[in-house]
């Protein structure tokens, strides 16, 4: 008699089943219910793993016989002394066909996801859907019925043949690869007894919707780790899936590490004369910056604001700093009559003397794109030559170009 019997009720067998089908049932109930397959129903999963984990191990079992699940968790000191369901079904499926202990994995799985700036900035949980190949529930990962896989002749069930190259008279090469008639797989399975559900591949694809937590302050290029969720294949231990961020451009933020960098432009008015500004920032809330009286601003100064940065990823609470870059607008022209009045209000130039004989030349419309491709032309040249264009001396050196 036993103590009680709910472990037993879980997989569905006797107390006095055998080993192989207490295997034979945690295989078929774990691939019914693993998350990937049935993502609601994670709770029997767990009690799936758990009495298994349990009924497998001569020594849990005999506690559990006697004092049923209470005896167990204490003695697996409140129930942290057992594995997760996954490195359960992981181990049970690493080498339970083959019996070779393997290392392998499956390749990574790996995703891009683009992210906003906004959305690192406030952290978001993101929902996608991703295919992936899990193993097939039908067959329960043989590819076929039970007995059906044969040794694969070509390769003597190893799934590598050795194939023997002539490179050049009286000198071979030897090269391994992937043995064709069984994909590597190193076994058979005749037609007629061939899983219909996965064709006898062992794994079929699924459709898996997953979620990622973007946290605050993840950055470019960031890989999240979903670890051991890839691909499901016997013999195998799943990779992971990574994904990884990409962040889009803002329309008014560049980020520089923990900083965030913002372009302002003002009016000339606004440089001299004061200026109110309201800066939206990525959780929305609006910033209102101004100078103080009597303050004029240059073209392309910066100032900064503490704290309205991008949060640190370790501490969301900390902030980088914002950045504000001014550009200031110039007008293209001033009605003349207004001139002497602003000159007046305005620091007056020093005097320079200009010279009787002195030459007086039209300075033309030159663009910084145009100066820019005159000094790369130039750059060709010698050395001497771009001397004379950037000084000029008293030749005076004049380019003819096209007014824009
Ligand atoms: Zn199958
Ligand atoms: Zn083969």
């Amino acid at each position: 008699m036993v103590y009680e019997t709910a472990f037993y009720d879980i997989l569905g067998v006797q107390p006095n089943c055998t080993p192989d089908e207490l295997k034979k049932a945690y295989r078929k109930l774990a691939l019914k219910y693993h998350p990937d397959k049935n993502p609601n129903e994670g709770e029997k999963f767990k009690q799936i793993s758990m009495a298994y984990e349990v009924l497998s191990d001569p020594e849990k079992k005999a506690i559990y016989d006697e004092g049923g699940e209470a005896a167990i968790k204490q003695g697996a000191g409140g129930g942290s002394g057992f594995h997760s369901p996954m490195d359960i079904f992981h181990m049970f499926f690493n080498s339970p066909f083959s019996g070779r202990k393997s290392e392998r994995r499956t390749s990574n799985l790996i995703h891009t996801l683009g992210v906003t700036l906004e959305e690192l900035y406030t952290g978001t949980k993101r929902k996608m859907t991703l295919q992936k190949n899990i193993i097939c529930e039908s067959c329960e990962g043989i590819g076929g019925k039970r007995g059906a896989a044969q040794k694969c002749a070509p390769c003597r069930g190893t799934g590598v043949v050795t194939k023997v190259q002539k490179i050049a008279p009286g000198l071979v090469q030897q090269c391994e690869e992937r043995c064709r008639q069984c994909r590597g797989m190193g076994e058979t399975i005749d037609d007629k007894d061939r899983c219909k559900e996965c064709n006898g591949r062992k794994t079929v694809r699924v459709r898996k919707l997953i979620q990622v937590d973007v946290l605050k302050g993840m950055v470019d290029e960031q890989r999240i780790i979903l670890k051991g969720e890839g691909d499901q294949e016997p013999d195998h231990q799943p990779g992971d899936i990574v994904l990884v961020l990409e962040e889009k451009p803002h329309p008014v933020f560049k980020r520089n590490g923990h900083d965030l960098i913002a372009q302002i432009q003002l009016q000339i008015s606004e440089a001299l004369c004061g200026f109110q500004k309201v800066i939206k920032t990525l959780d929305g809330r609006d910033l209102v910056i101004q100078s103080y009286p009597g303050e004029v601003v240059k073209h392309l100064s910066t100032k900064c604001v503490m704290g309205e940065g991008m949060p640190l990823l370790q501490m969301p609470e900390e902030k980088g700093r914002l950045i504000i870059q001014f550009s200031v607008q110039f007008p293209d022209s001033l009605p003349v009559e207004i001139v002497p009045e602003i000159r007046k209000c305005l620091p007056s130039p020093p005097q320079e003397p200009v010279p009787e004989d002195a030459e007086e030349v039209v300075m033309m419309h030159f663009t910084a794109e145009q100066y820019q491709k005159a000094s790369e032309e130039d750059a060709g040249n010698d050395d001497r030559d771009s001397d004379r264009f950037h000084h000029g001396g008293e030749r005076v050196h004049m380019q003819t170009c096209n007014t824009s």
